[in-house]
């Protein structure tokens, strides 16, 4: 069917206007396509714009359709779809998860975009014991995990700064933070994965069964099957944390001491280091890491636009090792406050 007069003077009005988003006019034999897919779930063909946009705001391209999906089976079936058009098809077919990609990379121009999050079949399944672990949705958000899992002393071992982002998400590409110096990434913290893949079959797979699928899916940048659950280890959750954090105007002197706390064998239980760009409105940043009523830190914070490095830290305790850490603490170069995780 040819495309209609009304999709012509959209495409006319945004070359002559040069607007940012890449607009696809809908392939109307796609659409109809879709319409006669059965699905739990339910595909949007519509209000879709939201689905051209990332958080990164430099690509914009305006799907098809998003599908809202309602179960495994939807999402297979939706892959089996695409797949079946055969290879001169320029349909494609993007997983999104929370939609914090920087460069389009959860964005499908005129294709289908798979809204994870909307994906809530098992409620998430915490097991305890010796090896204790989580299975839950690949569109779960971390913050739900913690938790979760939270509710049974435990947490996963190994995470990401800010925990709004999917299960999925950050498993496509490593899910790095604190831990990784002594965990590994996130992908080195899985012990199972179900994976929808290019064909749209279902499949199970661990570093003992469909093994190759297993390392390919884990940072494999959503280009090897869509994650539909995973299997996260986990570790008991501490009772208190102190944190600290110490500033740097010398680059030299704040890896030199990164690289000493990383190799040290009785070290901190996550390290970190992170460069800061010193501007108004630092204080107040996502990380929302710096307390403006903390003095040290409004007085350091005057420098002169200057770059500064800071290392972040933090200990572990049990409630009766609290005079040891005053001690540590008073060593320490600098320390903030003591945050307590759970109560019990
Ligand atoms: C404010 C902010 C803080 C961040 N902090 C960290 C951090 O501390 N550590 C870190 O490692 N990263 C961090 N990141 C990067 C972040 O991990 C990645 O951008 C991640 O991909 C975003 O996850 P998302 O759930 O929003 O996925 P999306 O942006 O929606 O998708 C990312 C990619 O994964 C694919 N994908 C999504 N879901 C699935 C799935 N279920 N199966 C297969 N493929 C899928 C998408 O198609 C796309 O290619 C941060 C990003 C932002 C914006």
């Amino acid at each position: 069917m040819k495309p209609s007069v009304l999709q012509y003077l959209k495409l006319f009005l945004l070359f002559a206007f040069g607007g940012v988003t890449t607009v696809h006019v809908p392939d109307q034999d796609v659409l109809a396509s879709l319409h006669k897919l059965h699905v739990d779930g339910h595909f949007s063909f519509s209000d879709v714009s939201t689905a051209a946009q990332d958080f990164g705001n430099l690509s914009s391209f305006m799907p098809a359709a998003v599908l809202h999906p309602g179960s495994v089976d939807d999402i297979a079936t939706t892959v089996r779809h695409v797949f079946l058009r055969g290879e001169h098809s320029t349909l494609t077919v993007a997983a999104r998860g929370h939609g914090h990609s920087l460069r389009g990379q959860c964005q499908a121009a005129g294709g289908i975009i798979i809204k994870m999050e909307s994906l809530q079949t098992a409620r998430m399944q915490v097991h305890s014991g010796a090896s204790p672990y989580v299975d839950a949705s690949g569109g779960e958000l971390w913050i739900n995990v913690l938790h979760e899992t939270f509710k049974y002393g435990l947490a996963p071992k190994s995470w990401t700064d800010y925990l709004h982002l999917t299960i999925g998400g950050t498993l496509s590409n490593a899910g790095v933070s604190g831990q990784t110096f002594r965990h590994g990434p996130q992908i080195s913290n899985v012990k199972e994965l179900e994976i929808v893949t290019g064909r749209g079959d279902i499949f199970t797979c661990s570093p003992e069964k469909n093994s190759d699928l297993f390392h390919a899916a884990l940072g494999g940048l959503g280009q090897f099957g869509i994650i539909t659950r995973a299997r996260i280890a986990l570790e008991p959750a501490p009772n208190m944390v102190r944190w600290i954090r110490v500033l740097y105007s010398d680059f030299t002197s704040f890896t030199e001491d990164q690289e000493m706390l990383i190799s040290a064998e009785r070290t901190f239980d996550y390290i970190e280091g992170f460069v800061i760009i010193n501007r108004t409105g630092i204080l107040n940043n996502w990380r929302s890491s710096f307390n403006p009523q903390d003095p040290v830190w409004a007085s350091q914070f005057e420098s002169d636009g200057r770059v500064l490095f800071c290392l972040e830290m933090t200990k572990n305790y049990n409630p009766d090792e609290a005079d040891n850490m005053e001690q540590m603490s008073a060593t320490s170069s600098s320390w903030i406050g003591c945050i307590p995780l759970r109560s019990n």
